[in-house]
């Protein structure tokens, strides 16, 4: 990885949250795009997912989205944009996303967000990646988590060089400066034993 080509964006598939976040995906997607970085994401045009999707190929950036045939069905796949690939499985759709991808945002969603940024992370825990992740976290959603991962520390099941693979950040730019300060290193993923 010379530099970040592309990030995986993984966040909430519902409208009901806080009409905040989404616009806080849009600001993440035109700074994408204003650094010439692509998008990958779980191919929604629903929620979070829609918002940010939107905002890039509004702003002229590049969108991949991978989805499950079974969602596609069901309603929610988005079909405005610069690729959508459709997969058999959620198995297929998540190793799919981490290959495509130099690096991992996290925004707010639910608990299907909260199973993709657990993965990403103890994927990368077990050296499977080695692509750094990292969770926004502006009016402190994240928080409860936080405070999980440090109790998992503290009573020592977990390292604290591990709980250190998820990092935060406070803003959209704050994430991007971030990984901008991560990239010029090589990075491997193996997908054969994801
Ligand atoms: P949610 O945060 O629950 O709105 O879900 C956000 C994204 O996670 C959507 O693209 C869902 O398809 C996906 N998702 C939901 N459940 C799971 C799961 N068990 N494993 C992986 N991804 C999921």
């Amino acid at each position: 990885m010379n530099g970040i080509g592309s990030i995986c964006v993984y966040c909430g598939s519902s409208n009901a949250g806080p009409p905040a976040h989404r616009e806080m995906a849009a600001t993440l997607g035109r700074g994408m795009v204003t650094r010439d970085i692509d998008l990958v994401y779980g191919g929604g045009r629903v929620g979070v997912m829609g918002a940010i999707a939107d905002a890039v190929m509004a702003a002229g950036g590049r969108v991949t989205g991978v989805i499950p045939d079974f969602l596609m069905k069901h309603e929610v796949g988005h079909t405005a944009l610069s690729a959508l690939e459709i997969v058999e499985t959620m198995h297929e759709r998540k190793a799919r996303m981490a290959e495509l991808s130099d690096a991992f945002i996290v925004l707010p969603g639910g608990l299907g967000t909260l199973e993709e940024l657990f993965e990403i992370v103890t994927w990368r825990q077990l050296g499977l990646h080695d692509k750094p992740v990292v969770a926004i976290n502006p009016d402190g959603y994240w928080d409860p988590l936080r405070a999980l991962i440090e109790r998992a520390v503290e009573t020592k099941y977990a390292r604290p060089e591990n709980a250190g693979l998820l990092a935060f950040a406070d803003s959209p730019e704050g994430a991007l400066d971030w990984l901008a300060g991560q990239a010029g290193r090589e990075t491997h993923l193996d997908s054969d034993r994801l």
